[in-house]
């Protein structure tokens, strides 16, 4: 279910709030059994760009692709239902229900009965977090809690998986372990990802490839060795 096999394109997206140009004509593909990264400085365009993506934000200018479907102005739920995921960079569990509970809800989004059941218990031992199962969402440490969002986000089935800062907050451990957790679920799943943090080091050990914005605009794109001696990133970088 929910496997659409074409990439999801952003053709030259343009975000514009008031005077304010947040995203500057920027076109990206994000394809299966893929990890992507979208780095840049604070404020770049990042967290807008995947808006856009997911139907959060409708760009100003440019289209969003889905094969030969179109989704720039399509709602967020109509982007989920074309196997499209998203986590955000604020943790949004229901504190007081249980793990396997803040799972399932996420799983009947997309599923139905038994079928929400499996796809639950599916994404819980997929992000590791079945010892937890029973346990409260507010009672887990703040790198398990970011693992039950993207377990929320797995259990709607996607296959493309777009991460928001997964790693924010978390001491260098824990992201760790959450980027050998990503690597082997794009392997197993042949899923689809886009990660978006400012953390180079990170970025640079998950990701195939990756895409550089400042100040709204894409300043280069290419494969992690490339990017880090690119004179442009180091300058938007050291600028910051
Ligand atoms: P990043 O994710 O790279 O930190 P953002 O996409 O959050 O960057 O922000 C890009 C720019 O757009 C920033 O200058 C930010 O202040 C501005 N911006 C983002 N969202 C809005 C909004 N809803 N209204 C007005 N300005 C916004």
């Amino acid at each position: 279910k929910n496997v659409d096999p074409a990439p999801l394109e952003g053709k030259n997206l343009t975000m514009r709030f008031g005077g304010l140009v947040a995203v500057k004509d920027v076109s990206i593909t994000v394809s299966s059994g893929e990890i992507l990264g979208l780095i840049g400085p604070n404020g770049s365009g990042k967290t807008t760009l995947l808006n856009m993506l997911s139907g959060v934000l409708a760009p100003s200018e440019g289209t969003v692709l889905r094969g030969n479907t179109d989704l720039t102005n399509a709602q967020p739920y109509e982007v989920a239902n074309h196997g499209i995921a998203r986590t955000f960079q604020n943790i949004r569990l229901f504190d007081t229900l249980t793990v396997y509970q803040n799972v399932l809800i996420a799983a009947l989004s997309t599923n139905k009965g038994e079928r929400a059941t499996q796809r639950c218990e599916v994404a819980i031992r997929a992000m590791g977090i079945g010892p937890h199962a029973g346990s409260d969402a507010n009672t887990l440490s703040y790198g398990d809690q970011r693992r039950v969002e993207i377990a929320r986000a797995l259990a709607c089935e996607p296959s493309l998986l777009f991460l928001d800062e997964p790693a924010a907050g978390m001491n260098r451990e824990e992201t760790d372990d959450l980027m050998a957790t990503l690597q082997k679920l794009t392997r197993e799943l042949g899923l689809g990802v886009l990660i978006v943090d400012h953390d180079l080091k990170l970025i640079n050990q998950l990701c195939d490839r990756i895409i550089v914005l400042n100040e709204g605009a894409e300043i280069a794109q290419g494969d992690p060795a490339e990017i880090r001696k690119n004179p442009a990133v180091i300058e938007a970088y050291l600028g910051h």
